[in-house]
């Protein structure tokens, strides 16, 4: 497009008219008034004035109200979406993390000036390596996979400190997608472990997989079947013996916080989704949280620097490390998420966190054993924090799982994760979470009820679905190559 083309205009500009505005602005004082071309060279500026829409406050405010009103999040509904925990966010937390003395700090402040917040790092560093058995943590990586990118980046300066080049990475067939994609972007080759009937880590081909090449094992625990991994501490001490390290994916951790930790199950390293499991707001790519937590042999390869506590009780930057890997996130992480994560910490305490993960658990079994007459279950026994159902059944009938997750959105739940494990057929992946009233999981297993019977008996209905939104069903390849941003709002 040259510069004097313009793009054509949204359905907001339609409203328009010429000489509206939103605000009143005083009149200059004395400030002398300077020619533009005297503050921006000519080759810089306008040639015409930009194509804004003029408009009244009151039309402003009423469309970014109805474009707030088409976003889903956990505070308009019940938002199941497997391995992504998106439990409620107290607002207490929010209110915490705007505290002028946390909220309006600069990263370059002297130490002297931040040390309420050095503190608050520091004791979430020894909060979050008590939870996962651990001896030292970073807070620096900002998502889950980053924190997976910078264990593996540990992992491999460890073993090349011991003049060792080993090239894999062994991967479950049932670990979440990041794992593999992690061990790549770390430079090594990641080789696909099968599971078992169960679901579970095949011991024997594991057995067959592991040897002087191996650097690590990457395991989901909790897997994403939602299932934990019974023979944990074989698994760890076969890999310890042929000289890999254990790492732990604890983005999963909302089911084991407080009963089970990695490091007490042999785990050399571990990330956490604080943005997950210590509920902060995330979704649509907003700011994580995903520290790592090591064991001793692998504490001077953190990223520098760690917070530390000096003799005299003040805090400080730990920069002499001498074998870091570097940093990974310029200052000290996402510092509001972990205010968020520490607030939560604190205002659960010990106990609660327990009751988290026994509330979670116990929540994501109700949901699985009142929906399994309905839905074919493709493993059997308890689960942890979520299930996968396979939605195999419908299909007879011609609706896919694709389907039953758009008929959802007629009832006004956010769908949970479809298609993923991938090695599960038609797979529909449930976590509800602890946040949840008994009233909200029955209304929705009652809905997912309604939907299999449909897809029986109505199936029409199903694969129309849906009805009541916005937009009905969309090319979803095309909108996310080629999304058009404007909107015909009707308010
Ligand atoms: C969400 C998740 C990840 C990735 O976390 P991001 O913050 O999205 O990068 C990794 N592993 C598991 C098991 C997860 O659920």
């Amino acid at each position: 497009m040259n510069a004097n083309e313009q793009p054509a205009p949204p359905l907001i500009f339609d409203r328009s008219r010429p000489g509206r505005i939103a605000c009143s602005l005083p009149a200059c004082d004395d400030v002398p008034e300077l020619p533009l071309e005297d503050c921006i060279p000519a080759s810089l500026l306008r040639k015409a004035p930009a194509a804004l829409p003029e408009l009244y406050e009151v039309d402003v405010t009423r469309h970014y109200t109805a474009l707030s009103r088409r976003n889903f999040g956990v505070d308009n509904g019940f938002y199941p979406l497997g391995s992504c925990t998106m439990k409620y966010n107290p607002k207490l937390h929010e209110d915490i993390a705007r505290l002028p003395g946390l909220a309006s700090l600069h990263p370059y402040q002297p130490k002297s000036t931040v040390q309420g917040a050095l503190e608050l790092l520091y004791t979430l560093q020894c909060d979050l390596a008590a939870i996962t058995g651990m001896d030292a943590v970073s807070l620096q990586p900002a998502a889950g996979a980053h924190g997976e990118w910078t264990g593996l980046r540990m992992i491999r300066a460890y073993h090349e400190s011991r003049g060792e080049r080993r090239t894999q990475v062994l991967v479950p067939d049932s670990s979440h997608g990041t794992n593999p994609a992690s061990a790549a972007a770390a430079g090594y080759t990641a080789v696909t472990l099968k599971s078992d009937a169960r679901g579970l880590v095949d011991l024997d081909a594991l057995r067959a997989a592991v040897g002087p090449d191996t650097a690590a094992l990457m395991l989901t625990n909790p897997n994403t079947l939602g299932l934990f991994e019974e023979q944990i501490v074989e698994i760890a001490d076969i890999v310890h013996q042929a000289g890999g390290l254990l790492y732990y994916d604890g983005a999963n951790a909302n089911a084991i916080m407080g009963i089970a930790r990695p490091g007490d199950m042999g785990f050399d390293v571990v990330h956490l989704n604080l943005h997950k499991t210590m509920s902060t707001p995330h979704g649509g790519g907003g700011p994580g949280s995903g520290p790592v937590g090591v064991k001793r042999l692998l504490e001077p390869f953190l990223p520098a620097p760690l917070i530390a506590r000096l003799p005299d009780d003040s805090f400080d930057y730990d920069h002499d490390r001498p074998l870091s890997i570097g940093r990974v996130k310029p200052f000290h992480g996402n510092f509001g998420i972990l205010v968020r994560a520490y607030a939560y910490i604190r205002s659960y305490g010990a106990e609660g966190l327990r009751r988290v993960s026994e509330c979670a658990v116990l929540n994501a079994n109700y949901m699985r054993s009142r929906l399994s007459p309905a839905f074919h279950m493709p493993y059997s026994g308890i689960c942890k924090h979520e299930f996968v159902l396979s939605g195999s059944r419908q299909k007879a009938y011609g609706v896919r799982t694709f389907d039953m997750a758009k008929r959802l959105l007629d009832f006004g739940f956010h769908p949970p994760t479809v298609y993923f494990p991938l090695i599960v057929e038609e797979s529909m992946m449930i976590e509800p979470t602890e946040t949840e009233s008994k009233e909200t999981l029955d209304r929705f297993i009652d809905t997912m009820l309604q939907i299999a019977w449909e897809a029986e008996h109505a199936p029409e209905k199903v694969l129309e679905a849906p009805t009541s939104t916005v937009v009905s069903r969309l090319d979803e390849t095309l909108a996310a190559r080629k999304p058009i941003l404007n909107c015909s709002c009707d308010y």
